[in-house]
C-alpha cells in the first residue's frame, strides 16, 4: 500500500518527460517510493487548458492516498457529484439510468475540468518538493548499459538511471525511443466539446434543470452520441458530441467548433439538446479529431532504461473514459517495479512495468470501442421495446477495471513477473498476455510466440486474437 510517509532514498534517478496526468502521477509515486525525480515539461507555464476529463474509481484510489486524502478533498467540490447517468434516445425518451460508480468500487471517481484537476495535481507535486522544470522541451533520448538521458532544446544534457517519456499522444519519445514511426489513422470520428457556466441556461425553462445541481445526461442516435454534465452544484456545464468525421488529418487535433455544424447533426434531436447547443458560447467550443493508433509492439527501449507511458504508449478513445486513469496507473506501477527491482536492476523494473501494464491497458482501450459501437449502432427502432434492449445501453462498469488497485497489484505480482523475465519466459499467465507475444504461424494463424519475429500489425492483434478474448468479458 502507498506509504503515508516518504520511503528512504532508493538511489534511483528518474527523469520524466511531460507533466500531464501520467507524468505527474509517475513523479509523485516515484518520489514517494524514494526515487530521485526530475520532471521536465515543455510548456513554459501552467495554464488551465481543456474541458471535461474523467478519472475513474481506479484512479480515485490513487488520488485518495496522496497527502492523507488532501488532494481528494480538494477535488470533491470541483468535480461531478451526481447520482446517475440518464441515457435518452436522441429524440428524448429515457432509455436507461445507470447509477454512478461512486464508492460502489471502494473509491470515488473524479470527473471535472481537466485544467482545474491538473492544477491540483501539479500543486501537490510541488508541495512534495519534486523538482519540476517548465519550458524544458526534450529533443533527444539516449541510453547505454548503465544510464539513460535526454537532451533539451537548449542543448543541455541530463542523465538518470531511467527516463520516462510521458509526452502525450503526439509523443516524440515513441519514435525516438522505439524507432517506431506509427502513423495515426483517422478513427472516422470527431468530438465537439465545450465547457461554460449555466447562467443563461438557468433563464430558459427547458434548460433550467442543468443549473439546479449536478446532472449527467446522454443521448444516443445513429452513429452519434451526446453527453452533457453539470458540475459545482449546477454552476458549470460541459457537453461532448461524438460524431462521424472523415477528415484526413495528421494527428489528434483540436480546431474551433461551429454551432451550425453541430446543429446539422443534432438539430432535430430532443429540444433540450438543441437548446443546449444553441445557447453554447461558440468561442468555447472545440472540434477535436479522434485519431487511432495501432497498439505498439513495446513501450520500452532496447536497453530497458527508457520507457513510455500514458497517451504516448496507448492513446484512448473518450468512450473508454479511462485515458487519464490508465496513464495514472502506469505511473504507479512503474514507481513500484523500480522500487522492487532496486538500483542494481533498473532494466528489470522497467521490463516488469511493461509486462504488468500492457494487457490491462489494451483491454481498457477496447472497451472504448465497444461502448461507442453499441451506442452508435443500436437498433433505434426497437430500443424501447424491451427492458433488455434498454439496459444494454448502460455504460459498463466492469469490476476488473474499477476495483483494480494498481499499487497493490504491482507489488503482489512483481516477484513472479521478475522471476519469469529473468528466466526468459515470454509471459506471466496470471496477469494476462504481454506485449510482443503474438505472431502469425506458417498458416497465417495468430499464435503466441517470442520477440524474434515480425511484429503483427495492431489491426492483426485486434482482429486476430485479442479482441475476441477481451470483448467477450466486458
Ligand atoms: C493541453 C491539453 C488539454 C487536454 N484536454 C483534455 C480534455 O479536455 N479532456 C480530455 O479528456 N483529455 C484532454 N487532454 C488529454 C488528456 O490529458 C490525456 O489523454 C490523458 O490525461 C493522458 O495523459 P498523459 O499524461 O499521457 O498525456 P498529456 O496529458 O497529453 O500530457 C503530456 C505532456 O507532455 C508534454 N510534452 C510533450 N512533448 C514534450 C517534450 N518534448 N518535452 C517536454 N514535455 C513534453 C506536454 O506539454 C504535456 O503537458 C488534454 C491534453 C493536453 C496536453
Amino acid at each position: 500500500m502507498v506509504s503515508p510517509t516518504q520511503h528512504p532514498p532508493s538511489g534511483i534517478k528518474v527523469i520524466i518527460v511531460g507533466a500531464g496526468f501520467g507524468g505527474i502521477t509517475a513523479a509523485i509515486e516515484c518520489h514517494n517510493k524514494g526515487h530521485d525525480v526530475l520532471l521536465l515539461e515543455a510548456f513554459p507555464e501552467l495554464k488551465i487548458l481543456g474541458d471535461v476529463i474523467s478519472l475513474g474509481p481506479n484512479a480515485g484510489r490513487i488520488i485518495e492516498r496522496w497527502g492523507g486524502g488532501s488532494v481528494a478533498r480538494e477535488l470533491h467540490p470541483i468535480t461531478h457529484n451526481n447520482k446517475e447517468l440518464v441515457m435518452h434516445r436522441f429524440d428524448g425518451p429515457v432509455v436507461t439510468r445507470t447509477p454512478v460508480t461512486g464508492l460502489v468500487f471502494g473509491s470515488p471517481a473524479f470527473n471535472g475540468h481537466r485544467g482545474e484537476l491538473h492544477r491540483c495535481f501539479f500543486a501537490f507535486a510541488q508541495q512534495q518538493g519534486i523538482k519540476i522544470r517548465l519550458g524544458a522541451r526534450v529533443v533527444e533520448y539516449f541510453e547505454d548499459a548503465d544510464k539513460a538521458g535526454v537532451v533539451l532544446e537548449n542543448g543541455e544534457r541530463l542523465e538518470a538511471d531511467v527516463v520516462v517519456g510521458a509526452d502525450g499522444v503526439k509523443s516524440q519519445a515513441r519514435a525516438l525511443v522505439l524507432g517506431y514511426d506509427d502513423k495515426p489513422r483517422s478513427s472516422g470520428y470527431a468530438i465537439w466539446r465545450t465547457w461554460f457556466t449555466t447562467e443563461e441556461l438557468a433563464k430558459d425553462p427547458l434548460t433550467k434543470f442543468f443549473s439546479e445541481g449536478d446532472t449527467h445526461n446522454g443521448w444516443i442516435g445513429p452513429d452519434v452520441h451526446f453527453l452533457a454534465a453539470t458540475l459545482k452544484n449546477g454552476r458549470d456545464v460541459s457537453w461532448v458530441c461524438t460524431h462521424t468525421d472523415e477528415k484526413d488529418i495528421e494527428e489528434s487535433y483540436s480546431f474551433p467548433g461551429k454551432i451550425e455544424d453541430v446543429l446539422k447533426v443534432v438539430g432535430d434531436w430532443d429540444p433540450v439538446v438543441v437548446k443546449l447547443v444553441k445557447m453554447t458560447p461558440e468561442e468555447n467550443m472545440v472540434d477535436w479529431k479522434l485519431v487511432y493508433r495501432d497498439p505498439l509492439p513495446t513501450w520500452i527501449s532496447k536497453g530497458a532504461r527508457i520507457c513510455i507511458l500514458g497517451d504516448a504508449a496507448h492513446p484512448f478513445l473518450p468512450t473508454s473514459i479511462q485515458g487519464a486513469s490508465q496513464a495514472m496507473e502506469d505511473g504507479v506501477v512503474l514507481a513500484c517495479t523500480l522500487f522492487c527491482a532496486g538500483k542494481s536492476r533498473v532494466p528489470l523494473g522497467v521490463r516488469a512495468y511493461e509486462r504488468i501494464r500492457y494487457e490491462r491497458c489494451r483491454r481498457a482501450q477496447l472497451m472504448g470501442e465497444t461502448v461507442r459501437d453499441k451506442w452508435h449502432k443500436a437498433d433505434f427502432d426497437n430500443l424501447m421495446s424491451s427492458e433488455d434492449n434498454m439496459r444494454a445501453m448502460d455504460l459498463p462498469h466492469p469490476p476488473w477495471l474499477f476495483w483494480h488497485d494498481a499499487e497493490k497489484h504491482a507489488l503482489d505480482v512483481f516477484p513472479q513477473v521478475a522471476k519469469d523475465i529473468e528466466a526468459g519466459k515470454f509471459g506471466t499467465e496470471d496477469i494476462g498476455l504481454q506485449t510482443g507475444v503474438l505472431r502469425r504461424d506458417e498458416n497465417g494463424t495468430v499464435v503466441v510466440g517470442n520477440r524474434d519475429f515480425e511484429q503483427p500489425t495492431g489491426e492483426e492483434l485486434v482482429q486476430g486474437l485479442v479482441k475476441e478474448q477481451l470483448t467477450a468479458e466486458l
